[in-house]
């Protein structure tokens, strides 16, 4: 197995003039579940960008499965669900399994139809994320928690070993969200899926995650939950009163 999913050594990145990473370090381990945080415009997407290989850095590097992304060429290995999934309206005429199929243009090619072992990958996702009975419905029909599950099912339909995901929960209800952080926990600890979510909701990704980073230009900490809940000005600054969520919740000893 590798020793890390994703290395990232002294990384900084600047738009023109303006420096957003400035000599990142960060490793995660296979197994993991990272949470990054950080306020608004502290380089969070940029950082992804940097990970999936699409923005490049002149300093530092970025290697994935012990490979440079720049070398990188499995990126069926890796799972990605953006901010700005398109929520599908109404009337768009695809179906659920249509959907999930997009993550397999890699294997299957555009235009083509999907061999059956390529029917029971996509069959396989939406069972883990529980739409399969959903399957044959046109995707404009689902509600927005819904459609965040179909766009999960897409992401693991080519069976990655990292899952990013970023602020997936934005615009979904709190009791759909609960749902779905539930969904992550459970492939990350059934599953052995890595994840890295990237959230502005510090209090409730505390619950889920082992790891927390907080990025603001400079990576000002990476660590376990714990640790992070153990430094009170950090969890301040970052938005929550984490020790009492982790405390609540039994996960430290008070
Ligand atoms: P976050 O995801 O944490 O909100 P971003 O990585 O999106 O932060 O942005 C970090 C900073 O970089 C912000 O100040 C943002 O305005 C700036 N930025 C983001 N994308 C671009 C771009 N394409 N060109 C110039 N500046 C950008």
């Amino acid at each position: 197995m590798e020793s890390s999913v994703v290395d990232i050594q002294q990384l900084s990145y600047r738009y023109e003039r303006s420096l957003v990473l400035d000599d990142v370090n960060l490793t995660i381990r296979p197994g993991s579940f990272l949470g990054l945080v950080g306020p608004n415009g502290s380089g969070k997407s940029t950082l992804i960008k940097c990970i999936l290989g699409l923005l490049k850095p002149k300093d530092g590097s970025v290697r994935l499965f012990d490979t440079d992304v720049g070398d990188f060429t499995n990126w069926e290995k890796i799972g990605y669900v953006s901010q700005k999934a398109n929520r599908f309206n109404a009337g768009f005429p695809a179906t659920v399994f249509e959907v999930v199929s997009m993550g397999l243009f890699g294997q299957i090619g555009l235009f083509r139809f999907p061999k059956k072992k390529h029917r029971t990958y996509v069959y396989e996702a939406l069972d883990i994320v529980g739409m399969k009975d959903f399957a044959r419905q046109p995707i404009g029909r689902l509600s927005g928690g819904q459609q965040q599950r179909i766009f999960i099912a897409r992401a693991l339909v080519s069976q990655p070993q990292l899952l990013i995901l970023d602020e997936p929960t934005v615009g979904v209800d709190a009791n759909a969200a609960q749902h779905f952080y539930d969904l992550l926990a459970r492939l990350n600890n059934e599953h052995g899926l890595t994840l890295l979510l990237v959230s502005h909701d510090v209090g409730t990704l505390t619950r889920y995650v082992s790891d927390v980073a907080c990025l603001n230009q400079h990576l000002h900490f990476h660590g376990s939950k714990e640790a992070f809940a153990k430094n009170p000005d950090l969890s301040a600054l970052y938005g929550h009163d984490v020790q009492h969520i982790v405390h609540e919740h039994g996960e430290v000893a008070p």
